[in-house]
């Protein structure tokens, strides 16, 4: 719902991609792992498995697992293609007064229902359709309302 990424407001999934750097002796590996948006997985596909192609091989190591990074990569990344793309003019949600207002009469319910165990997603997007903001919107309410009762 949020990428984690770039903060847009769009479809997101959870992806993890690999990169590895063999330096012969050492490798330099690094992953990104978390909901990232369409925009956002193609980015890090292309940069880390290209990177793992072209400089992934000079080590024993490396010579055995860059093979598995490009294949996990490209695994997840098929399975991203099927993704909306982000809306154009996406931007990051941000909470303002009138989102405050128009989510407070349905905080009881929208609380009640995380509470039972209901799925974030699908509360969130129930009481953002409910009260005419977005549901990235709802979800930093939450936050914001969870941050407030960790002070207390
Ligand atoms: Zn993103």
């Amino acid at each position: 719902m949020i990428c984690q990424d770039c903060g847009v407001e769009a479809d997101t999934k959870h992806v993890t991609f690999y990169q590895n750097i063999g330096a012969l002796v050492i490798r330099f590996p690094k992953s990104i792992d978390g909901n990232l948006c369409k925009s956002c997985v193609h980015r890090h596909f292309w940069t880390m498995t290209g990177v793992t192609l072209v400089l992934g091989w000079w080590g024993m190591i490396s010579l055995i697992v860059s093979p598995f990074f490009v294949l996990n990569n490209v695994v997840r990344y098929v399975l991203c293609l099927g993704m909306s793309a982000v809306p154009p003019g996406a931007a990051p949600p941000e909470l303002d007064d009138s989102a405050v207002q128009k989510v407070k009469p349905y905080v009881s319910e929208l609380f009640e229902r995380l509470n039972a165990g209901e799925d974030y997603h699908s509360v969130a997007k129930a009481v953002a359709d409910k009260s005419g903001v977005t549901p990235g919107q709802v979800a930093l309410f939450v936050r914001a309302v969870a941050a407030m009762q960790d002070r207390e």
